[in-house]
């Protein structure tokens, strides 16, 4: 009996407001558990997922990509891996009967929320030139559309093959070498959007675009601040972390314009004593600093640390370190030294003696970790402030050592392995050079396009077929009315979901739907049970394996839907794919040939728990930079000037939502319920602009092309940092200009948008 979602988009956007939160997780999440466990997977298969989410004989978790403890709990998850699984798991579907009853038109007016409550998808799906319905498509003929399009290309790079975070390796391997056998290296992914600012500055400063920390180091550690980063919704088992961190002995600061629940105090569900509302405070500071204020603040404490050693020359700096190790201290030093203290304050937003006060939690300390996500690397100087964030931790020696270190934590599973699967569009030449040799060919050396790109190439008419691996492209990307109409603009689109989303209603002439197996079902490809990996943010690979029998029998692995295509296209003569998708161990050992640190990937892949990539950095304080050291660097100081009648907008996720994927319309701690159409703002800010607290807006931004709008948001009075306000995306990325990027990194700045709010009735 097929299961149907209420067809009705009932709930309008009506956003209830109440006080935000103070304490994350406790009887709350595990009720919304409950909720997901009764309401969408039914006991049964709670016990299949459940039990099997990331343990480590069982599947990796389809949310976020922070690491597993080596000590499991029998529950090892947060209440957003459950809703990531039961989203996954729902016994709805979305068949043939579901499209012929919808035509595309009509779906493009749904909500995202509405879109993903729908189900599974189950077989492939395509929309004919000038149809008005999608219509059931054999593979083969799916795979021939493709190759039709491919084909009638002038030059490979008429292609774009863009992939989501939730790629398994495997999968991801076999995708770039598909482009790479057709001449491109158009390979933009969701990497783009959010981490490719950490990449570019830790690679710049330290060799090796990843974090160094391990989570023994953040147990181990005496300070860990975390900047730009809401834990408590985006990566929620993190709060385990900091508590045993906390516990033993370590300090914790958060630097955020927002006050973040799950910073303040954290009810930890592991723990009886929390059911009793006995929780474990987490920061011991919290500096609400104005939106892209960290390169301001870090520079403050660089010029702060150097004070205090001139004051007890030996006392703070490492400088065996420092002499050994890197390059670049003295103009770093006369730099900071000559910083103007009012331009900090201005693009900090806090009082000095906040910022005196953290430099003291630095100097006492003997060992830091610097945590960050998206409030750090979607500004225009994202890459600069990372670089400040690496020169504060030279300083000390804060790298290559227990306890030390920097960690950007990533959204998306897999998104780190991806890209060392050489998901990117511009990898090195010598790893281009062992692709090559490994399958015999010249591998295109052209850099490919980006995210942001691969939007302009199309808005220009350049790409003919758009492929996407996952993911949900119109909603994760900015300036949303631009890249849809440029998405409209390709020949053909293709995209690989296991759900239903906008980008199936926002298509090319043609477009093609391909349903792929969940990360929670059993992949039989092949005719045996096959195990992909990952690698998680700390850089630990790891099997999964699925336990749920799939939500069709049409459905394809991604790595069986890559090699079916590959062969269509390309055929087997040099690259055996029919091989690569009956055991996913070849490929594997593929990928022990070409990609460093894979050595006996198979073996190691089958020990419980996996194994750890090697990081120079960390294990030998081995810097693959250039001249072979660590490099401190100097950053020009630019606080963005905001006009008069202003604000500056970040968009965020709300706490029932997973990237683009919305479970739910309520925001638990920040206090909105039924709605996402809300705009956070200062109260003092409210009373400056003549704005009343729950009237409605529209949101306006201003860029150099002209304005973006945004209608109808309910205002929020909410205790911000003073002249930075908040709202969701997707629903705001229509305002993030595609041409307000990172320098550097080309990542959109969609932390950092000045917009004006107008009052509508
Ligand atoms: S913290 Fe992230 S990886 Fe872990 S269960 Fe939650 S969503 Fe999944």
């Amino acid at each position: 009996m097929v299961r149907r979602a209420p067809r009705e988009d009932s709930r309008q956007d009506a956003p209830g407001v109440s006080a935000p939160k103070t304490t994350a997780a406790g009887n709350a999440a595990v009720s919304s558990i409950a909720e997901e466990v009764v309401g969408k997977l039914g006991v049964k298969r709670s016990a299949l997922t459940l039990l099997s989410l990331n343990q480590k004989k069982g599947f990796d978790c389809p949310g976020c990509a922070w690491p597993d403890p080596d000590h499991r709990h029998t529950f090892e998850f947060c209440e957003n891996g459950v809703k990531a699984v039961a989203e996954e798991a729902t016994p709805r579907r979305v068949d043939v009967e579901f499209f012929a009853e919808h035509p595309v038109s009509e779906l493009a007016e749904r909500t995202d929320y509405w879109l993903g409550q729908q189900g599974r998808l189950t077989e492939p799906m395509l929309l004919e030139a000038g149809g008005t319905h999608y219509r059931p498509v054999s593979w083969s003929e799916a795979f021939s559309v493709i190759a039709e399009e491919l084909a009638a290309m002038s030059s490979p790079h008429e292609a774009v093959f863009y992939t989501s975070g939730r790629t398994s390796n495997e999968a991801a391997f076999a995708y770039q070498l598909f482009a790479r056998k057709l001449g491109t290296n158009n390979l933009p992914d969701c990497s783009n959007m959010c981490h490719e600012s950490s990449g570019a500055a830790l690679s710049e400063t330290i060799g090796i675009g990843k974090g160094s920390v391990l989570l023994d180091d953040l147990y181990q550690s005496d300070l860990i601040v975390i900047c730009g980063q809401n834990p408590g919704t985006n990566h929620p088992r993190m709060l385990s972390a900091l508590e045993r961190a906390k516990r033993e002995g370590a300090r914790i600061v958060s630097v955020n314009p927002l006050p973040e629940a799950g910073l303040q105090e954290f009810l930890n569900p592991q723990r009886p004593g929390s059911y009793i509302g006995k929780g474990t405070e987490l920061a011991d500071r919290f500096l609400q600093l104005r939106l892209g204020g960290d390169q301001a603040l870090f520079a403050a404490l660089g010029s702060l640390l150097l004070a205090a050693e001139d004051k007890v020359p030996g006392a703070v700096l490492d400088r065996p370190f420092l002499d050994e190790h890197t390059t670049g201290f003295a103009a770093y030093a006369e730099h900071v030294r000559s910083l103007d203290r009012d331009e900090v304050l201005r693009a900090t937003g806090v009082p000095w003696s906040q910022i005196e006060e953290l430099a003291e939690e630095f100097i006492s300390a003997k060992s830091a970790v610097v945590c960050w996500a998206m409030g750090i690397t979607q500004h225009r100087d994202a890459v600069a402030t990372i670089r400040e964030f690496v020169n504060v931790l030279l300083l000390q020696g804060n790298i290559g050592r227990p306890g030390a270190g920097v960690c950007p934590v990533r959204g998306h599973s897999n998104v780190q392995g991806d890209r060392t699967m050489g998901i990117w569009e511009k990898m090195p030449d010598q790893w281009l050079d062992r692709l090559g040799a490994e399958f015999d060919f010249q591998p295109p050396r052209e850099h490919g396009l980006d995210t942001v790109d691969t939007i302009r190439a199309m808005r220009d008419g350049k790409i003919r077929v758009f492929m996407g691996m996952g993911g949900n492209f119109v909603r994760a990307t900015p300036d949303s009315d631009l890249t849809e109409s440029a998405l409209r603009s390709c020949a053909l689109t293709v995209q690989v979901s296991t759900k239903l989303n906008r980008s199936h209603t926002v298509t090319g002439r043609r477009a093609l739907i391909l349903p792929t197996l969940g990360r929670t079902e059993k992949d039989t490809t092949g005719g045996q049970e096959q195990v992909v990996s990952v690698e998680d943010s700390m850089g630990v690979v790891h099997g999964s394996r699925g336990k749920l029998r799939p939500a069709s029998s049409q459905l394809r692995s991604e790595v069986g839907i890559v090699c079916g295509l590959a062969e269509r296209v390309l055929g087997s003569d040099d690259v055996d794919w029919c091989a690569m998708a009956g055991d996913y161990a070849v490929i594997r050992d593929h990928i022990e040939a070409v990609v460093p640190g894979f050595t006996d990937y198979n073996a190691r892949v089958a020990v419980p728990g996996g194994f750890v990539l090697p990081h120079g950095p960390r294990d030998s304080r081995t810097f693959s930079t250039p001249d072979g050291k660590a490099h401190l660097t100097v950053n020009v100081l630019r606080p963005l000037e905001i006009p008069e009648g202003r604000l500056l907008l970040q968009t965020i996720r709300s706490h029932d939502q997973f990237n683009t994927t919305i479970y739910g319309l309520d925001d638990r701690y920040r206090g909105i319920s039924n709605g996402r159409r809300v705009v956070f703002v200062n109260p003092g800010d409210l009373h400056d602009l003549g704005i009343a607290d729950a009237s409605y807006v529209d949101l306006v931004s201003e860029w150099r092309d002209g304005d973006r709008r945004a209608e109808r948001f309910r205002v929020v009075s909410y205790p911000t940092a003073k002249g930075c306000a908040a709202a969701y995306f997707p629903e705001t990325n229509v305002l993030v200009p595609l041409d307000s990027v990172a320098e550097t990194s080309n990542t959109p700045t969609s932390k950092a948008i000045v917009v004006r709010l107008e009052p509508v009735p």
